[in-house]
């Protein structure tokens, strides 16, 4: 399948990986829009949020935001988790990602 982060789970295309579990790996978003843009997929081809099920391990992509968020010491201050799901939503990657977004203030409602 011509998927990018199918092809970033697979170490095709490099990424600047920063947290790893059996369900999902996170890597640095390459165009970050915070001092922390961590980006989440799960291992496992999805297309996005729609096309998710009860099936699939959604739970591991929250429980691995809050841990990546501990881990880039933005917890305390705060940071904002994101899914962008379909075109008007700004979906550009059609593999399920969950956005972490840190280490500045952040506006709302969101753009
Ligand atoms: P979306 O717009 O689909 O919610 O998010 C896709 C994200 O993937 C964007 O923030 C974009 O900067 C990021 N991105 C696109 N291509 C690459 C890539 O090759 N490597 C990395 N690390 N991030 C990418
Ligand atoms: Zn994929």
């Amino acid at each position: 399948m011509d998927c990018l982060f199918c092809k970033i789970v697979a170490r095709e295309i490099p990424a600047d990986m920063v947290f790893e579990n059996d369900a999902c790996l996170a890597f640095r978003d390459l165009n970050p829009q915070a001092p922390t843009h961590v980006l989440i997929v799960p291992k496992k081809h999805i297309d996005g949020l729609a096309s998710a099920s009860l099936d699939d391990d959604l739970q591991s992509l929250l429980l691995a935001a809050s841990e990546i968020a501990r881990q880039e010491g933005i917890d305390r201050a705060g940071y904002r988790v994101v899914i962008n799901s379909g075109q008007q939503a700004g979906q550009t990657v059609f593999h399920l990602h969950v956005h972490v977004l840190g280490g500045r203030t952040m506006a709302w409602p969101p753009g």
